[in-house]
Parts: structure tokens; C-alpha cells; sequence
């Protein structure tokens, strides 16, 4: 059923869908938190749980900063929501724009921006750009797959909400 590649957890060995693991960079010997999982360079896989998170920075062999540990853990909580769920029942109000065009088009109205995880660096970085400007908050959470199948499209990377209220009850 799963759409997206699966991948082995370093920590626990179970192998998920991607969509449910940290992504874990080596770039130039040194491991970094990868959260939109396109850096290139060989990479690794942690679960999405306290559990393994807590367990991955005991471990010698893929040693991660506090910083990103830290950046895990913050999405980690972030993920225990259940957002698209929450989005799925709001797929047909006018509270939510889609893509990047649709995006840029409303931006004036839109209080928080969903990024697919698994977003091109390139896109990534012309969102944020855009979500600076305009200071937007947002979240990496999903990945194309999963947000496009909100709106019945086989992929969606970014979903802008346009409602002050939704916006604020998803981020508190
Ligand atoms: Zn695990």
C-alpha cells in the first residue's frame, strides 16, 4: 500500500515508510539532521519517536549535535498531532491554498505554511525566503504523497493556511 520507499531505523532496525523517519546526512564525516531529506550525500534513518531519538544520541557510531537533537525531539511533538487528519477534513474550505502558485498568489491571506518533508532544496528554499517576508510561520510535516492526498492529487508540497484561528490552533 505504501507509496513512499521504506527505510531501516539505525537505532531500533525497524524498517519504515520514509515518511516516518529523520533523515540523517553525512556531509564532509560530520552526521546533521536533514529535515527535508534532500541533502546528497549518503544518509541515514531514525524513527520519528522519542524512543529512538533519545537512543540515537547515546549512540558512538552517528553522533548528532544538541542542536539537532533538539530540532528532532521539537518535531517529534510537532508530528504527534494530527494534522492531516485535520486537513483532510478542511480540504474543501476556502482556508487552505495548495502549491506553490496557488501560495504566492494568496500569500497576503496565509498565516502558516505546510511544507512536504520531502520538498526539492530548491523549492524549500524559495519558501522560506517567502515565509521570511512575509513572516509566515511553518512546519515540514508529510510527505508530497500524503499532503496530495488531501486535495486527491498524487502529490502536494506545501499547503498554506489562510485562516487566522486554524493557523493559531495548529501552532500553539
Ligand atoms: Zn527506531
Amino acid at each position: 500500500m505504501s507509496k513512499t520507499p521504506t527505510r531501516t531505523c539505525l537505532v531500533c532496525r525497524e524498517q519504515k515508510d520514509k515518511s516516518e523517519l529523520f533523515r540523517i546526512a553525512e556531509v564532509d564525516g560530520e552526521n546533521v539532521f536533514d529535515p527535508t531529506q534532500t541533502v546528497q550525500a549518503r544518509g541515514t534513518y531514525v524513527c520519528k519517536t522519542h524512543e529512538c531519538i533519545k537512543r540515537l544520541a547515546k549512540n558512538k557510531k552517528v553522533k548528532l549535535s544538541n542542536e539537532d537533537l533538539y530540532k528532532m525531539a521539537i518535531t517529534v511533538k510537532k508530528a504527534q498531532r494530527d494534522y492531516l487528519s485535520l486537513l483532510k477534513t478542511m480540504k474543501r474550505s476556502e482556508f487552505l491554498s495548495f502549491g506553490i502558485n496557488m501560495v504566492n498568489d494568496d500569500v497576503k491571506k496565509i498565516h502558516f505554511l505546510i511544507i512536504a518533508e520531502d520538498i526539492s532544496e530548491k523549492n524549500d528554499k524559495r519558501i522560506m525566503r517567502l515565509a521570511r517576508e512575509h513572516d509566515i510561520k511553518y512546519i515540514h510535516y508529510g510527505s508530497k504523497v500524503q499532503l496530495g492526498g488531501i486535495f486527491d492529487k498524487p502529490e502536494v508540497n506545501l499547503i498554506g493556511i489562510k485562516s487566522k484561528k486554524v493557523a493559531r490552533g495548529m501552532t500553539e
